[in-house]
Formats: structure tokens, sequence, C-alpha cells
């Protein structure tokens, strides 16, 4: 049971790193943060049966965070899925998700599960799901399209995810107190963050650790972890495909 960083990369994938994605795991089922790259592989390398998948969270439209949701569909269908499956996200993110499942003609898939598509309005603090074991709420942050961060919240402990966004004052909120914030560490760019405003942010919210990840092709990590320092004294960790949040 806990949260775990699928992959870590930006929209640059290298040799060792994936597109950003997570995956909580709880004791009544799987839910997947994300879903860029090849969703099946990554869940199977790490142990995890894509059958326990209860849900799926889409921060927004941009294809390093969803360009893999037909492959991951198609698979659960081919391995005979039979349960709902929920799809939450903005709703300009699902309209482009829809619009990709439709490209492979999705709905005429023979005795295809049934899809929830839920979505979340763009407020501070939505409900995202809430089950006895784990919380998700959402709340907008600032990219290029409409975007939502999450807070995760389990009986591990909580954590937050940034998705991508520039250094914003609702992701200090919507992180305020976490055990572990997960920001996005890009660089220096319109709608994404520097190491230091990840740092800043991990400061702001009064976060315990922080895990850098959107990270860009071969980085350099000492230099990323450094400059994270300099605006935050608390452990700072550069995230890894595979490695536990939580
Ligand atoms: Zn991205
Ligand atoms: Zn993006």
């Amino acid at each position: 049971m806990g949260l775990w960083l699928l992959g870590t990369s930006g929209a640059v994938p290298d040799g060792r790193r994936d597109y950003v994605g997570l995956v909580v795991e709880a004791a009544d089922g799987l839910i997947l943060i994300e879903a860029g790259g090849s969703p099946l592989h990554r869940l199977r390398r790490m142990g995890l049966d894509p059958m326990r998948l209860r849900g799926i969270f889409l921060s927004h439209r941009h294809p390093d965070h969803l360009s893999g949701l037909p492959g991951l569909l198609m698979g659960l269908w081919l391995l005979r899925r039979a349960d709902l499956l929920w799809i939450a996200g903005p709703e300009d993110a699902l309209e482009r998700a829809r619009a990709l499942l439709d490209l492979f003609e999705w709905r005429s898939w023979a005795g295809m599960f049934p899809v929830d598509w839920r979505p979340i309005p763009p407020e501070p603090d939505s409900l995202v799901e809430a089950s006895g074991f784990v919380r998700l709420l959402a709340t907008p942050v600032v990219h290029s399209v409409p975007t939502l961060a999450l807070r995760i919240e389990l009986p591990e402990g909580t954590a937050a995810y940034s998705a991508d966004t520039e250094p914003c004052p609702a992701m200090a909120r919507l992180s305020r107190g976490v055990e572990v914030l997960i920001h996005e560490a890009t660089g220096a760019y319109p709608g994404h963050t520097p190491p230091e405003g990840a740092g800043r942010i991990a400061r702001e919210a009064g976060a315990r650790r922080l895990i850098l990840v959107h990270l860009p092709p071969e980085v350099d990590g000492e230099a990323w972890i450094a400059r994270a320092r300099e605006t935050f004294e608390g452990p700072v960790e550069i995230g890894w495909d595979g490695m536990r949040a939580l």
C-alpha cells in the first residue's frame, strides 16, 4: 500500500525516465495518476496488477500526460476487464481523451467495460475520489492549458502532486502540511517551475519532504537538488521511475 512514481520525465523522456505518472495503491484498488507512455508496461514492471485499477486521473490534456490512454484501455479490454473504470480530470482534458479514443472506435470494441467520465470543476479543493482508504482533492494551477494538481490522502500519510505548473500560491495551499510534496521541476519556462521554485512552494506549504519530477532529459540530479535546497531546508530527492513516495 502506498504511493509510487511510475515515471518522472517531462515531455522529453530519456533512457532512464518515462513520462511523469504516479500510482496510488490502496486496499480497495489502484488509482493511476496520468496516462502518458505505456501505463500497462510500467504497472506490470512494478508488480502491480492492472486489473486492480479503479480509476484514472488526468491532470491536463498534454500528450505526455494522456497519450497512453487508448493503449491502456485496449489492454484492459483484452484482459477481459468487466468492472466500471472512472476517468477524472478537467473537462478540457476529458474531451481530448474521448476524441483520442474515438479515433480508435473504442465504442465498437465488443464487450467493452463501462467508463464513468468525471469532469472536475476548476475550483479549489474539488473532490475527485473518496473511499475508506483514499481521498483525492484537486485544485487548478497555472499552466498553458486548464490543469489540476492533486492532494492525495492515504492511511500512510498525505502527499501532493503539482502536475505541470508555474510556482503558485494555489499549490502551496493545496499541499499545506503534507508529508511529501511531489513537484514538477522542468526548469525556468513559462508554465513550468525551476527547482528553486519547487523548493519555495515546499517551504511555503510546510511540506516535510520534496521530490522533484517532470524532469528535463539527462538532468543533473545533484545540481537540481542543490538548487531546490536554496529555498527549502527539508530533505529533497530527485524522483526516479519506480520510486516509493509514501
Ligand atoms: Zn508535462
Ligand atoms: Zn503540460
